[in-house]
């Protein structure tokens, strides 16, 4: 049996019929035609090719690691690695250092300040991070070159960090190095802010967290014009058709630990049901009722379809005509739910990620529990999840006389055990940034001009978190998005994993890009 939780239904709005779509825009910047054909020259000679590569390469040898849980800079050693950036980057990027305010917050995060002529202006702000993964001691003879070696062949740059995220600090530091020596001066002021612990580091975050704080003490709340951070390698092929999709929204995050406490007992006269039976039931009650699939306006996967419906060259004609009649939703929900990764986009998903229990084959557990982690759709909250867990849960606390308590329960009175709910790690959905808003226009603007007017953009819906979850009070724009074709690697996109490697094709797209978007961004007003 399915418990409906949520009885709202899918809405999928009034859809304009193609010929009433206006064309997507094509941003150029039009001032400083020297600085143009200066620099989209220098990016395709060999000399520079290779002087990106080595930077990256130079960049993935310091091994920049981060764990779960570390202590604080300067008391756990691990973090002593940091220690190497400084130095990197003032001497890869000497002329960056000489123009720019470079500040350092606690050690190894950075903060780039590009002054812009006009304060009136306000900043585009840029982020990355330094940090990677580890690469595990058991996976080094799966590697072709060592984890760590840059190993720079020509075509690809090698190792953990080449992708995520070292390649977007290198290709931004680079592109405004260009934009330096072609002696470009913005109007509106460019921040780069360099976090260090986005894959891991201390409980509550010492880089992306404290630059964010230090912005909002500068620049205030919606202070800041729009903020680009990674993202996916942004520009896959969806039914025959290439499309740039940076990310408008980021899903939410709990974890919730569950944990059964009975009385234990020998093993030899037990009673029906031990705590991990009790438990057992808990996982089936959670499993058989997972929340409901929607689709509203305020999840960009709703734009993301209406676009492929429109622009798709081999988008199968019945899914195309479900997602433009605003009758068929239904159709669409189960389109999306048709495969595991669609339907992650349209619902909070529920994973039992962790079990224990029990310690000695005779003797009664009196303790287990599991860790279940949620992926909060956009529509819903950190307060929902833990509402249903209350719904789901109650009858079962009843039917056993066991007390709940956790999430606003209290259990009072005598029981034959208890269940209690704990939440970890909380992380409301953010903020969806307005696909109409025209500073997402400027974005659409540059990628066609950069990546050529073939190209469709498509807001999408991170399922992961990035650094950007310090940063919604800065701005109401947040786009994550690394500009780069992931087709340039056959092998796709490899982070997080084994030969992780970088393209250098690849990584003169993405600076090519923010060579111009840095310009676009820096003539347009609204
Ligand atoms: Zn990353």
């Amino acid at each position: 049996m399915t418990i409906i939780y949520s009885n709202q239904t899918a809405a999928i709005g009034v859809v304009p019929s193609p010929e009433q779509t206006p064309d997507q825009p094509i941003y150029h910047p039009s001032e400083r035609s020297d600085v143009t054909s200066a620099n989209l020259e220098l990016f395709k000679t060999p000399k520079f090719r290779d002087l990106v590569a080595n930077r990256l390469s130079g960049l993935v040898q310091i091994p920049t690691v981060t764990y779960d849980e570390m202590g604080l800079v300067g008391e756990d050693s691990r973090w002593e690695v940091f220690g190497a950036l400084p130095k990197y980057f003032e001497e890869t990027f000497l002329r960056v250092y000489h123009a720019l305010e470079v500040i350092t917050i606690n050690k190894y995060a950075f903060l780039y300040t590009w002054k812009g002529s006009d304060s009136s202006l306000k900043p585009v702000v840029f982020m990355a991070h330094t940090d990677v993964v580890p690469a595990p001691e058991e996976t080094s003879n799966r590697w072709t070159y060592p984890p760590f070696s840059g190993h720079y062949d020509g075509e690809h740059i090698w190792g953990r960090g080449s992708e995520d995220d070292k390649s977007n600090v290198i290709a931004i530091l680079s592109a405004i190095d260009s934009l330096l020596g072609a002696g470009f001066e913005p109007s509106r002021t460019v921040v780069f802010a360099v976090g260090f612990d986005e894959e891991g580091g201390a409980p509550g975050g010492y880089g992306a967290r404290c630059l964010a704080e230090h912005l909002i003490e500068a620049y205030g709340e919606d202070g800041v014009e729009l903020i680009f951070d990674e993202g996916i390698p942004g520009i896959e092929e969806h039914f025959a058709t290439e499309f740039a999709l940076p990310a408008t929204a980021e899903k939410g995050y709990l974890d919730v630990a569950v944990t059964i406490d009975t009385a234990g007992g020998h093993s030899s006269t037990p009673p029906d049901h031990t705590a991990i039976g009790y438990l057992a039931r808990v996982i089936q009650a959670i499993e058989d009722n997972p929340f409901q699939s929607r689709l509203t306006a305020a999840n960009p996967t709703l734009t993301y379809l209406k676009i492929i419906a429109i622009h798709a060259k081999d988008i199968p004609l019945g899914l195309r005509k479900a997602i433009l009649d605003p009758r068929s939703a239904d159709k669409v929900l189960k389109y999306m739910d048709s495969s595991l990764d669609l339907r992650a986009l349209v619902r909070t998903s529920t994973a039992v990620d962790v079990v224990q229990g029990g310690e000695k084959a005779n003797a009664l557990p009196e303790t287990a529990h599991i860790i279940v982690n949620h992926r909060i759709a956009v529509e819903e909250s950190v307060q929902i999840v833990q509402d249903y867990y209350v719904h789901i849960l109650s009858p079962l606390a009843k039917k056993w006389n066991f007390g709940l308590q956790g999430f606003g329960q209290e259990a009072a009175g005598n029981h034959n055990g208890t269940i209690t709910l704990a939440g970890h790690d909380a992380l409301e959905p953010s903020p969806t940034s307005d696909p109409q808003d025209q500073r997402f226009d400027w974005l659409t603007g540059t990628i066609r001009g950069v990546f050529g007017t073939d190209m469709i953009v498509a807001p999408v819906l991170l399922t992961g978190n990035t650094d950007t979850k310090f940063y919604w009070k800065l701005s109401s724009q947040i786009y994550r998005w690394s500009p780069w074709r992931a087709s340039l690697d056959p092998r796709g996109s490899m982070m997080h994993t084994v030969d992780e490697r970088m393209p250098v094709e690849g990584l003169l797209e993405m600076v090519r890009f923010y060579h111009e978007f840095i310009r676009v961004v820096d003539e347009k007003r609204r």
